[in-house]
C-alpha cells in the first residue's frame, strides 16, 4: 500500500452528541468528508435535540452531498441517528434540490459550498424550501454578510433569492452560482474600523396588515438606533412571514442582524429585540458577530487561514473548530482579549 493511503484512517468516527450536539456537526462532517475524501461514521445524530436524528433539512444535506460526490451512504433516512458516508469524487455542475418543507435552504447551500468551490469548474445550485428560518442564516444574512466576507478570501459566489420561504409552508427558492476558487487570500479582520452607517430593512409577505407591520418595525428601530436609512423591501412567494434586518457597516466589515416576525409578538417587540442585539454588538469592539464566527472557520481553514475578532465564542464555534481539526491539518485558537472580545486564529 502506498504511504499516503496507509496513513489515512479508514473511517473517521464522530459522536454527534459532542459539544453543540446539533445538525451542524453533520453538515460540517459532510463538507469535510467531500473535501478530503475521508469516509466517516456519525452516531448519536442530533442527540442533544428534542427530536433527535435526521430531520428533512439534514436528510437533504446528506442526499445532496451524496449526489455531488457519488458517495456510498448508509442510514440516510428521516429520524436516523447513525450515518455512514463514503464520498468518491466531487462533480461540479448544475444541481437542483428540494427540501419539501420549510427546512433551511441556506444550510444545504453552506454544506455543499466548500466542496464545489474547490473544483475546477463553476457550479449552479437551485434549492427550494425555507429561506427565512429562525435558527439558521436567513437568505439576507447569506447575501449581505456571509458572502461579502467570503469575497475577501477570494471566493466568488452569486446569490439570488427567487422566492422567500417562511415556516411552515416554505416554498422559497435560492439560486447560486459558485465559481472555482482561484486566488486564496489570507483574512485579517482584527479591527472593524470606524462606523460608516446603520440601515434597517423590513419585508412582510402575504400578511393582512403588511404596511402597518413594516412601518411599526421601522419606526421602533429608528427610535432605538441612529439609522441612516430605513427601507421596506418586497419579497415574492406563497408563504406568510415578516423579516427585518439591520446592516451595520464599518470601514472593514459589514455586520447583519436579523429578526423574524412571530405569532403573538408585536411588531414593536420584534424590532426592540433586534435593536437590542445591534446595540450589544456595537458596544463590543469585535468585528464578527456570533454566527458568522462559526461560519467563517471552514473557509479560512481551506484557504490561507487568518484571524478575526468576535464578540463571543459560541458552542457552535467551538464544535466547528473541533470538527475541522478532526479532518484537516490546521490549528484553531481562541484568545480572550477583553470582556466581549475574542481573537480567533486559524493557522494552516
Ligand atoms: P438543530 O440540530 O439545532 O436543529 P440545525 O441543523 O438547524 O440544528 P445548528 O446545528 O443549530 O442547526 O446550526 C445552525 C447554523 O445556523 C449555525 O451555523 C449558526 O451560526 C447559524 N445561525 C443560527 N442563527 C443565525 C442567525 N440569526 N443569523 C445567522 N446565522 C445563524
Amino acid at each position: 500500500m502506498n504511504k499516503a493511503l496507509a496513513n489515512m484512517p479508514a473511517t473517521i468516527q464522530i459522536d454527534g452528541s459532542q459539544g453543540e450536539g446539533g445538525g451542524q456537526i453533520l453538515r460540517t462532517a459532510l463538507s469535510l468528508s467531500m473535501i478530503t475524501g475521508q469516509a466517516f461514521e456519525l452516531i448519536n445524530i442530533r442527540a442533544g435535540r428534542k427530536k433527535p436524528g435526521l430531520m428533512r433539512q439534514h436528510l437533504v444535506c446528506v442526499q445532496a452531498s451524496q449526489q455531488i460526490s457519488q458517495a456510498y451512504v448508509e442510514g440516510a433516512e428521516l429520524h436516523s441517528q447513525r450515518l455512514y458516508f463514503a464520498p468518491q469524487h466531487v462533480q461540479s455542475g448544475k444541481y437542483q434540490f428540494q427540501i419539501g418543507s420549510a427546512g433551511s435552504t441556506t444550510l444545504v447551500f453552506q454544506t455543499l459550498l466548500p466542496a464545489l468551490l474547490l473544483q475546477n469548474e463553476a457550479s449552479e445550485l437551485t434549492i427550494s424550501g425555507g429561506t427565512h428560518n429562525p435558527l439558521a442564516p436567513t437568505a439576507d444574512f447569506v447575501e449581505h454578510c456571509f458572502l461579502p466576507a467570503l469575497e475577501k478570501l477570494g471566493i466568488e459566489v452569486e446569490f439570488k433569492l427567487n422566492k422567500a420561504g417562511f415556516f411552515p409552508i416554505g416554498a422559497g427558492e435560492i439560486q447560486i452560482k459558485i465559481q472555482s476558487w482561484q486566488h486564496r487570500n489570507k483574512l485579517s479582520l482584527l479591527d472593524r474600523g470606524s462606523l460608516q452607517s446603520i440601515d434597517a430593512f423590513v419585508a412582510v409577505l402575504n400578511l393582512s396588515e403588511d404596511a402597518q407591520i413594516a412601518q411599526r418595525e421601522l419606526a421602533t428601530l429608528n427610535k432605538r438606533l441612529k439609522l441612516n436609512t430605513q427601507q421596506q423591501f418586497h419579497l415574492h412567494g406563497i408563504s406568510q412571514g415578516n423579516t427585518a434586518y439591520v446592516k451595520v457597516e464599518h470601514e472593514n466589515h459589514v455586520q447583519l442582524f436579523t429578526a423574524l416576525g412571530e405569532m403573538r409578538k408585536s411588531a414593536e417587540q420584534i424590532a426592540n429585540h433586534l435593536a437590542e442585539k445591534v446595540k450589544l454588538n456595537l458596544a463590543s469592539k469585535a468585528v464578527v458577530d456570533e454566527y458568522l464566527a462559526d461560519q467563517l472557520l471552514l473557509p479560512l481553514a481551506l484557504g490561507q487561514g487568518g484571524e478575526f475578532t468576535a464578540k463571543c465564542i459560541s458552542e457552535h464555534t467551538r464544535t466547528q473548530a473541533a470538527m475541522i481539526e478532526k479532518f484537516i491539518d490546521c490549528e484553531i485558537d481562541f484568545i480572550e482579549l477583553d470582556k466581549d472580545l475574542f481573537q480567533i486564529n486559524v493557522k494552516v
